[in-house]
C-alpha cells in the first residue's frame, strides 16, 4: 500500500470492532436519521480515476466522541462495468472498508455505520482522503474489470440527505429487477460467500424469488458478477433436480451448500423457518422469528431499537440468528424476500405473520396481503403476547381459531385438580364435608405425583 498511508490496509482487520470507549467519531449508525452508501456506473469520460472529494466537514473537523451522518458515493467506469454489477460493487464496500486499520463498517446500503478508532486517528488517519484512497486501490486490485474509480465523502447533514433520498430510489429500481420473475422459470440459481469472513459456514443461495439476506444482491446481481468476476465469491448453481417445490429444496443448492460449507450444511429449504432453513451470517436486514405461543411468526428490521413482542431486541436475536448455524424458526431475510410470491411459502406466507416492527412495516406495507392489513400488529397494538393474542383473536387473523384453541387447552391444563387434604375433623372444604377422624377415622388420602395444584380460592370454615 502507499508509503504515505498513515494506517495498515489488510484483511486482518476485517472483523476489528471498535468499542465506544476506544471510537474518535461514529459515521452513520443508529444515532442518525441519514446515512447510506451507493455506487454507480459511469461512463469513461464522467470519472476522474482516483480523485476523492468531501463534501462537508473532513474527519479532523468533526467533534471527538460525536455521530454524524454520513454518505460514501463511489463512482466506477470501465467498458466491462455495466449496471447490474454496482450492486455487487457496491456490496464490497464492507469488506474493503474493514480491510483498513482502525475504520469499522458493518451493514450496507441505507444503514451503515462506521467508526474510526482513537488510535487511527492518533495515527494519522484524520482525513477522508485516506479512506478514499484505500478503497480505490482495493477496487482496482480485486476487481481489475474497474478502469476509473472516483469517491465522495459526505458529512453536511443537508448533502448526505440529498444522497439518501437519492439512494433510495436507487435500491428500488434495483431491486423491482426481479420482480415477475420465477425460481421456476431459471435453470440457475447463485451462491455467495462474501460473508464467510464473519460467519465461516455460511453459504448464501440467491434465486429470482428469494432475494440475498443483506438485500444487496439479487439474482441479476450475482449472474453479472459471475459473468465478470468467474472465480469471485459469487458462483453460478445449476438447480438440478427439484425435490420439493414447496419447500423450496434443490439437489444442485444442495451440493453446493455442503460444498461451501465444508460439510456443516447439507440441505436448504428455501422457503421455510423449519427443517433446513437457510443459514444467516450477520448482515441480514431483518430477522423472522417463530412466536410459539401463537404459531406465527415476527418480523424485525434493524433499525428497530425497542424490544419486540417477544421480549427481545433485535441486537439479541442476531446473536441467535447469526454465525452460518442453521437455527429453524429463526431466520435472516432481506427485505425483498417480503415482496416474494415465495415468502415462507412452506410455513403458510403471509398468513403466518402476526406482528411487524412499525419500521421495517413502513418500508414493506405494498407486500402487505390486502386481507391481512388490519390483522397485523406492531408494538403499537402488542407490546407482548398477551396483548398480542388478544389482538389477533379480536382481528380475526387467520391463526386466531387456532389460538383459541391453544388457549382452551392451556386453561384445561391449568384448571385446579380436585385436592381433597387428608380428613380433619370438622373441617369443610369448599363446601365438600369430609368424614371426621382424621388418618385413622376412615379419611381419604390423595396423592398427586407431578402434578402443579394451583388453587384460585381456599375457604375453610367450622361447621
Ligand atoms: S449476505 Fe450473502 S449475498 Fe450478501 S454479501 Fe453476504 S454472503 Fe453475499
Amino acid at each position: 500500500m502507499s508509503e504515505s498511508m498513515p494506517v495498515e490496509i489488510s484483511p486482518v482487520y476485517e472483523g476489528e470492532r471498535i468499542r465506544k470507549q476506544d471510537m474518535y467519531v461514529e459515521l452513520g449508525g443508529p444515532k442518525v436519521e441519514h446515512k447510506c452508501e451507493l455506487v454507480l456506473s459511469r461512463s469513461m469520460d464522467e470519472v476522474e480515476d482516483g480523485k476523492v472529494s468531501i463534501v462537508g466537514p473532513d474527519l479532523n473537523e468533526l467533534k471527538e466522541g460525536d455521530s454524524y451522518p454520513y454518505a460514501v458515493l463511489i463512482e466506477v467506469a470501465g467498458k466491462m462495468v455495466e449496471k447490474d454489477l454496482e450492486s455487487v460493487i457496491e456490496r464490497r464496500v464492507h469488506d474493503f472498508s474493514n480491510y483498513i486499520e482502525g475504520y469499522m463498517h458493518l451493514n450496507q446500503r441505507y444503514d451503515i455505520w462506521c467508526r474510526i478508532s482513537k488510535k487511527a486517528y492518533n495515527k494519522g488517519l484524520n482525513s477522508f482522503k485516506w479512506i478514499g484512497l484505500a478503497l480505490a486501490k482495493l477496487y482496482k486490485a480485486e476487481m481489475p474489470f474497474i478502469e476509473k474509480i472516483q469517491t465522495t465523502f459526505y458529512t453536511d447533514p443537508e448533502k448526505v440527505k440529498e444522497v439518501y433520498e437519492q439512494a433510495l430510489k436507487v435500491y428500488e429500481a434495483r431491486d423491482a429487477r426481479a420482480r415477475g420473475m420465477r425460481d421456476e422459470d431459471v435453470d440457475t440459481f447463485y451462491s455467495c460467500v462474501l460473508c464467510q469472513s464473519f460467519a465461516p459456514q455460511h453459504v448464501c443461495i440467491i434465486t429470482p424469488q428469494r432475494v440475498s439476506l443483506c438485500g444487496a444482491i439479487n439474482w441479476f446481481d450475482a449472474r453479472a458478477a459471475a459473468r465478470v468476476d468467474p472465480k469471485g465469491p459469487i458462483i453460478p448453481v445449476e438447480k438440478g433436480e427439484c425435490l420439493d417445490s414447496i419447500r423450496g429444496e434443490y439437489t444442485g443448492a444442495n451440493e453446493i451448500v455442503e460444498k461451501r460449507s465444508l460439510g456443516a450444511n447439507k440441505r436448504f429449504w428455501l422457503y421455510s423457518a423449519f427443517g433446513f432453513p437457510h443459514t444467516s451470517c450477520g448482515c441480514f436486514e431483518t430477522i423472522l422469528f417463530y412466536i410459539p405461543e401463537v404459531d406465527g411468526f415476527g418480523c424485525v428490521d434493524r433499525g428497530f431499537k425497542t424490544p419486540t413482542v417477544n421480549g427481545l431486541p433485535f441486537s439479541s436475536m442476531a446473536t441467535q440468528v447469526g454465525g452460518g448455524i442453521q437455527t429453524e424458526g429463526f431466520l435472516g431475510i432481506g427485505m425483498e424476500y417480503y415482496r416474494s410470491p415465495k415468502f415462507m411459502q412452506a410455513d403458510g406466507g403471509w398468513n403466518r405473520v402476526v406482528w411487524i416492527a412499525s419500521t421495517l412495516r413502513a418500508r414493506i406495507e405494498d407486500a402487505i396481503p390486502a386481507h391481512l392489513k388490519d390483522k397485523i400488529a406492531t408494538e403499537k397494538e402488542a407490546s407482548d403476547i398477551e396483548s398480542l393474542k388478544k389482538f389477533l383473536v379480536e382481528r380475526g387473523h387467520p391463526l386466531a381459531k387456532k389460538i383459541e384453541e391453544m388457549e382452551a387447552v392451556k386453561v384445561e391444563e391449568e384448571k385446579p385438580a380436585e385436592a381433597v387434604p387428608a380428613a380433619m375433623p370438622g373441617v369443610t372444604v369448599q363446601g365438600l364435608p369430609l368424614p371426621a377422624g382424621g388418618a385413622g377415622g376412615g379419611g381419604m388420602r390423595i396423592t398427586l405425583k407431578g402434578a402443579k395444584v394451583k388453587i384460585g380460592q381456599l375457604i375453610i370454615k367450622k361447621d
